[in-house]
């Protein structure tokens, strides 16, 4: 299937998941999570209408976006992916949105970092539903005390959470409880769903899905 297709096929597949659930949004972005993809595929990507793109490394996506962001300046791009502190600079002066927020140093650091640049980076909390102990993300038990620091001690301009449930669970308690503590904060967005639960995501009250290989096709 080309990029093109997929892309198209997964637009259908949003709208269907939205469609007749009391808990959909009204918008839900197609985010394509580009690690370890072409310069070309990802620009078939654009050419089919993607505009907000993933990447997981600050080294990957320099090496491949400022080229592409000069040919395509409307472009969104999103860091997915953890983010050590000693790359936060580099991070703010590549991304438009940063969605893995998850510990204190790293907060206080991107705070800083937007001051002294003058540049606002739009920031979702990952929360690891799961309390998986190799997975980044703040634990849900401190999650409350953290976005509520993120968002009132540090001022920075956290829109909403992200999450990546456990593999080997069902999804949805995970999504659930990730949209009750976006309630609890006023956040509107929700980044939730990957190639195998968007739909369940969607109905779900997502707001930015997340899609690797349903649209790009399997990672070598
Ligand atoms: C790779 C990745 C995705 C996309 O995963 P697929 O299963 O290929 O859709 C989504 N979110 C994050 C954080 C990722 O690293």
């Amino acid at each position: 299937m080309s990029i093109a297709t997929a892309v198209e096929t997964l637009h259908t597949l949003i709208e269907g998941a939205q469609k007749g659930d009391f808990l959909s949004a009204p918008n839900v972005t197609l985010l394509a999570a580009s690690k370890g993809q072409s310069a070309i595929s990802i620009a078939e990507a654009i050419k089919a209408g993607v505009v907000n793109f993933g990447e997981n490394r600050v080294q990957e996506a320099n090496a491949k976006w400022p080229a592409l962001r000069e040919a395509y300046p409307d472009i969104r791009l999103h860091l997915i992916g953890q983010l050590q502190t000693n790359k936060v600079r580099q991070a703010i002066s590549l991304f438009d949105v940063i969605q893995t927020v998850d510990r204190t140093t790293l907060a206080d650091a991107l705070a800083e970092a937007m001051r002294k640049e003058k540049r606002e980076i739009t920031c979702f909390i990952q929360i690891n539903t799961g309390n998986e102990p190799q997975k980044a993300g703040v634990a849900p038990n401190e999650a409350d005390e953290f976005i509520d620091y993120c968002m009132n001690a540090l001022r920075l301009p956290v829109v909403g959470l992200m999450c990546i449930p456990p593999h080997e669970q069902p999804p949805a308690p995970h999504f659930a409880l990730l949209r009750a503590m976006a309630i609890r904060h006023g956040l509107p967005e929700l980044s939730m769903g990957m190639s195998d639960d968007f739909e369940t995501a969607v109905r779900m009250g997502s707001t930015c899905v997340r899609l690797g290989r349903c649209l790009f096709g399997e990672r070598e």
